[in-house]
């Protein structure tokens, strides 16, 4: 059994985005640019949000986030993002998700320029990447397909169920295993919360790509000896004894799937730092297609 080690191969990422950046300077080009809006103050959004700023620090971008109060309207949100879409200092952006329930999440998301679109949520950028066209790939899924990739997992062919049809994680990553090429070239299963017969299919799989956000939900007898498993799942379980009151924990129940596997991701270090580190690769592209 291999670990896919996404802590480490971010960190690698994040090296070699660092490194051109440096170069990019030298070169006296303007550095690329990403900002975050965070409306609210949700837990794990304060969390992912200030992850993603101390990251741009580290390797060199410049970062801005737009911290907005919980009731701002929609309206002044829009405003916000047409904002961000005529700053030409701005390469990239994000608005984080979840919005408050009072803001149409879907009128926000397509307010986003595509040319700056670096979460690749707007349907220009998800219909390309349906289309195999150079475009923003979503991060968690970008991130999972390099991760396959620098390990070298063998994909064509194999049957592939993805647990999940979310439209930022298991519509994307079902697409993009199917599509032409390496990683790819897989035949797709693409389960959900209505699916029938899960432990039949998930019994057939080489490859199982989980992403529904239940804790322990693939467990050992659900799989074959030999599969290969990304846990996208990342849940926040309240434990007293822990400094911060809760444990993270993924999809998979790691300890016994984990005998069976012969690759899979470890939650919290798997897919995780991996989005982030590929959110970073988009504001690269962002400011090379704006320069080019
Ligand atoms: P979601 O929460 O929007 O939807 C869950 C999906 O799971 C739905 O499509 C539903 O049909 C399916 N589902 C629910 N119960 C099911 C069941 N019993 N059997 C089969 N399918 C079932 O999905 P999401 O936004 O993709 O999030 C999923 C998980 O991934 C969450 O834990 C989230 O925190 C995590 N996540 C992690 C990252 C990362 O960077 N690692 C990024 C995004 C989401």
């Amino acid at each position: 059994m291999e670990i896919l080690d996404g802590k480490k191969v971010s960190n690698q990422i994040k090296e070699e985005i660092t490194v051109e950046v440096a170069q990019m300077k030298e070169r006296g080009e303007k550095v690329p640019h990403l900002a975050a809006v965070l409306v609210g103050n949700d837990g794990a959004s304060l969390t992912y949000v200030g992850s993603k700023v101390r990251s741009c620090k580290k390797i060199g971008f410049e970062s801005t986030l737009i911290h907005l109060p919980e009731e701002t309207t929609e309206e002044d949100l829009l405003k916000q993002v047409h904002q961000l879409n005529n700053d030409p200092a701005i390469d990239g952006y994000i608005v984080q998700l979840p919005l408050p329930k009072h803001i149409d999440e879907e009128k926000v998301l397509m307010a986003v320029d595509p040319d700056k679109d670096v979460d690749g949520f707007h349907p220009t950028n998800f219909g390309k990447m349906a289309l195999d066209m150079e475009t923003f790939i979503s991060a968690t899924p970008f991130g999972i397909m390099e991760l396959l990739k620098r390990y070298k997992v063998d994909t064509e062919g194999k049957h592939t169920v993805v647990i999940g049809r979310s439209h930022i994680v298991g519509r994307p990553i079902s697409i993009l295993m199917s599509q032409k090429g390496n990683p790819g070239n897989s035949t797709v299963t693409l389960a959900h919360s209505r699916t029938k017969n899960l432990k039949e299919l998930t019994l057939q799989a080489d490859i199982v790509i989980s992403a529904l956000g239940v804790p322990k939900f693939l467990k050992a007898d659900m799989v074959k000896d030999g599969v290969t498993i990304i846990d996208v799942g990342i849940t926040r379980v309240p434990d007293e004894s822990k400094e911060k009151g809760y444990y993270i924990t993924g999809d998979v129940d790691f300890e016994n799937v984990s005998k069976k596997a012969s690759y899979i991701t470890p939650v919290p270090g798997g897919v995780g730092p991996m989005t982030i580190a590929m959110l970073l690769k988009n504001t690269l592209l962002a400011r090379e297609r704006h320069n080019a």
